[in-house]
């Protein structure tokens, strides 16, 4: 960004139109800090971005015409504050959006999602996912069609949740553990033959899920504010793990960082599909907690919901809380190893892991403490993910990311 040199008052011989020249490099800037909720104003903005008053104007102005945001001209200053109200500024709410997807073990769902993570409609959740990637992932881009259709929303691109680690730069779902998908599927490439297909135009991308939701709970969620932001998750079966540096993913030298799955939390522990023994993936998610809570799980509700219930509605149960317990001491255990390798400022837990924080949040704290280095000090927060479907707002979020990185390029090329 170049904006601090403007060197000429504003509206001394200048348009719009120039000023914008010199600030079109911070229209990418001015809309994440829009998307994200951290610029509500214009005086705000012209802060942030260090730009003259006059260069934030227009590009705010550019915004507006590109129908990304709003800018509320004649706001009511609020009661009891002092000086000039400044213009407020939000997301348009009937602009552009992207299409969503996420599969996971228990169904798939799409969702169009607009600018600052709003879910703008929804299809009905599948329950049913196929072993062949190609059928899932056309039903979920036609019912986002639909959804596009019925709406008559403009799309600027698509993104996919998936619950496998993608291998980059090719896209590949590497071990879909808990889908019947063969290892290795190109996700990434049958998901844009999917959306081209739908008459869909922008790009398309696909990702890990808890990858995904990290991203999305950073800007919007739990994470904002964190620079070094650990999110673990149960998903609908096994665990992930996310870590957000600086506001980007660090995904490693080919996609795959972060697996946390599986740590060994538990050496005499159950077989892992990975080869190994008392993973956390196997020792920690939903179906690890129904069955030590010696429940065989039935097939009319997702496992995660079922546990969710159990520790929701039944944790005076014995059974129960001895299960809900040997799960916080496991993850505890893993969290304080990812403590001391990463010291993250913040850990964010979701599905499962979130609803065993919220039963018993100073025994995970404690577990965490004990077991680490520096969690002993001062001690990391842990906090429970706070938005819904945080893996379809992240995939959402990758889709946004060539509007947010060049507004009027990434608009002019759909
Ligand atoms: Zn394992």
């Amino acid at each position: 960004m170049s904006g601090k040199a403007d060197p000429r008052p504003a509206g001394e011989g200048t348009t719009s139109r120039t000023r914008l020249d010199r600030g079109r490099g911070a229209l990418g800037p001015a809309l994440e800090l829009v998307h994200t909720g951290r610029a509500p104003t214009r005086a705000v903005l012209t802060a942030e971005l260090g730009v003259t008053r006059a260069t934030a104007g227009a590009v705010a102005a550019e915004l507006e015409a590109l129908g990304l945001i709003r800018v509320d001209a004649r706001p009511t200053a609020a009661a009891g504050s002092q000086g000039r109200p400044s213009h407020r500024l939000a997301v348009a709410e009937d602009g552009p959006v992207v299409l969503a997807a996420q599969v996971h073990a228990d169904g798939f769902r799409a969702a169009l999602v607009g600018l600052g993570g709003r879910i703008v409609a929804t299809a009905p959740g599948c329950e049913t996912v196929d072993a062949d990637p190609a059928k899932v992932l056309s039903s979920v881009v036609e019912a986002g069609a639909d959804l596009l259709r019925t709406t008559g929303r403009r799309c600027v691109g698509a993104g996919l949740a998936v619950p496998s680690a993608v291998a980059e730069p090719d896209g590949l779902a590497l071990n879909p553990l808990h889908l019947a998908w063969p290892a290795g599927a190109p996700v990434r490439r049958i998901f844009d033959e999917c959306v081209r297909a739908a008459g869909i135009t922008g790009p398309a991308f696909a990702a890990n899920d808890v990858n995904l939701a990290a991203l999305a709970e950073h800007r919007h969620g739990a994470g904002r504010g964190a620079r070094d932001l650990l999110c673990v998750a149960t998903g609908h079966r096994g665990v992930g793990g996310a870590l957000v540096l600086d506001g980007r993913l660090h995904t490693g030298s080919s996609g795959l960082a972060l697996e946390v799955g599986h740590l060994t939390v538990n050496p005499e522990g159950r077989p892992c599909h990975c080869g190994s023994r008392g993973c956390l993936d196997v020792e920690a998610d939903p179906l690890a907690f129904l069955t030590a809570a010696g429940l065989a799980p039935g097939p009319e509700l997702s496992l995660l919901q079922q546990a969710n219930d159990l520790v929701r509605h039944h944790y005076d149960d014995p059974a129960v809380r001895t299960a809900a317990e040997a799960l916080i001491d496991r993850l505890g255990l893993g969290l304080a190893g990812l403590v001391n390798i990463l010291n993250p400022d913040r850990i964010i837990l979701g599905g499962l892991h979130r609803t065993l924080l919220d039963a018993d949040p100073a025994r995970l704290r404690a577990v965490v403490a004990d077991r680490s280095l520096w969690g002993q000090s001062g001690g990391v927060p842990i906090l429970a993910c706070t938005l819904d479907h945080n893996s379809l707002v992240g995939a959402a979020e990758l889709a946004w990311q060539p509007v947010l990185d060049d507004p009027l390029g990434a608009l002019s090329r759909g």
